[in-house]
């Protein structure tokens, strides 16, 4: 079978050109005649890919040298454990924003070990805004402040980056990291998985302001410890190879293309085309208030459900395929991360015009 478009929120869709490169590399990698999954991840082959990696992450995001590039397993969730264990002490205020599902799970993680206050809380309206930042409600002993840039899920993403003063700011950006140019300063920690919008599964980057790192208990076990990362360049054990190496590519392939500037006006595009096409219809409907509106999840639904599975079937037969909705929210939803090309959304919207004709 030939490619399709995927639009699944992850693992997602990734680059035709990286793919290709994989598959040419994969018997004799480097001529090792070995594949990258074979090789020592001590070898100075795997050390040098290690360190561009990390380096063409700095230089893509400009993050600036007083912060620290650690690679761990685990995804983003493992994030929910580790920050509280890195960044506060037992039993200490943390700040949380609750603005959709996976802030509401790295609440609960976080809870058990802190003392989580939850600052502003978007549940009222089915998660599909984010409160305003001048209603919520700080403590100002917090530990650190986290919120999540873009909730996956529901399609509602950050119009702004919370001015959390000298408290450290946390964000999950699993689901937008690399999408735009951001301004890493504003940031304690930033991590994401990497099944979104970098490679594949089964690795997260963390980007952490070094002065947060080594504060945590000394009963915290080594792999939650941001410290040991550091020391140790993230090979304190045999790290993720592949998905390292998968992500190096990706961020190859970004630098090739221009940068974040040239991916944010790309990206825009795509987003603007898409609601635009929805909000043109009155078949189709996004719920999100439009200034918070995610750029790389789209969801939507049709103005009559019983044609929900219609849609999905005759979609994936044109090649569009993983447009079903999470399960918590219903109806569809197009992620259309850096790898979704535009003409991919294009496509789309043909096709959802077409729908529309037929059944409408
Ligand atoms: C997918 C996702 C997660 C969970 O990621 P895992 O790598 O599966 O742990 C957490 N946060 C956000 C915003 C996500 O999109």
């Amino acid at each position: 079978m030939s490619r399709v478009y995927n639009f699944s929120a992850g693992p997602a869709t990734l680059p035709d050109t990286v793919l290709a490169q994989i598959r040419s590399e994969i018997p004799d990698w480097k001529k090792t005649g070995m594949s990258i999954m074979e090789v020592s991840h001590r070898s100075n082959e795997f050390m040098m890919v290690l360190e561009k990696t990390a380096q063409d992450l700095r230089d893509l995001l400009q993050i600036p040298e007083d912060y620290s590039i650690l690679f761990a397993q685990g995804g983003a969730t493992l994030q929910f454990s580790m920050v509280p264990l890195n960044l506060a002490k037992e039993g200490e205020v943390a700040d949380y924003a609750l603005t959709g599902s996976w802030s509401r799970k790295a609440i609960a993680e976080a809870a058990k070990y802190c003392d989580v206050n939850v600052v502003a809380d978007s549940s009222d309206r089915n998660f599909t805004y984010v409160p305003e930042e001048a209603t919520w409600k700080r403590n100002k002993k917090a530990a650190y402040l986290h919120y999540c840039a873009n909730e996956t899920i529901a399609g509602v993403e950050f119009p702004f980056i919370p001015d959390s003063g000298e408290t450290p700011l946390v964000s999950d950006m699993s689901s937008t990291i690399l999408s735009r140019p951001v301004e890493i300063r504003r940031f304690g920690v930033i991590y994401a998985g990497a099944q979104k919008n970098i490679g594949p599964a089964g690795l997260a980057l963390i980007i952490v302001r070094k002065n947060l790192i080594g504060k945590s208990s000394s009963r915290v076990p080594n792999l939650l410890d941001y410290s040991v990362y550091e020391k140790t360049d993230s090979m304190s054990n045999t790290p993720p190879v592949f998905s390292l190496y998968v992500a190096g590519l990706v961020f190859e392939y970004l630098k090739d293309l221009g940068g974040l500037e040239v991916m944010g006006n790309k990206n825009r595009r795509k987003a603007e085309k898409l609601y635009k096409a929805i909000d043109r219809s009155s078949f189709y409907s996004n719920p999100v208030e439009e200034n918070c509106r995610s750029w790389t999840n789209v969801p939507f639904v049709l103005h009559d459900c019983s044609l929900d599975e219609y849609f999905i079937d005759a979609a994936a037969r044109n090649g569009l395929v993983n447009l079903r909705g999470h399960r918590s929210v219903g109806g569809m939803r197009a992620s259309i991360y850096n790898a979704m090309p535009e003409s991919g959304v294009d496509v789309l919207i043909s096709f959802m015009q077409e729908f529309e004709r037929t059944y409408g």
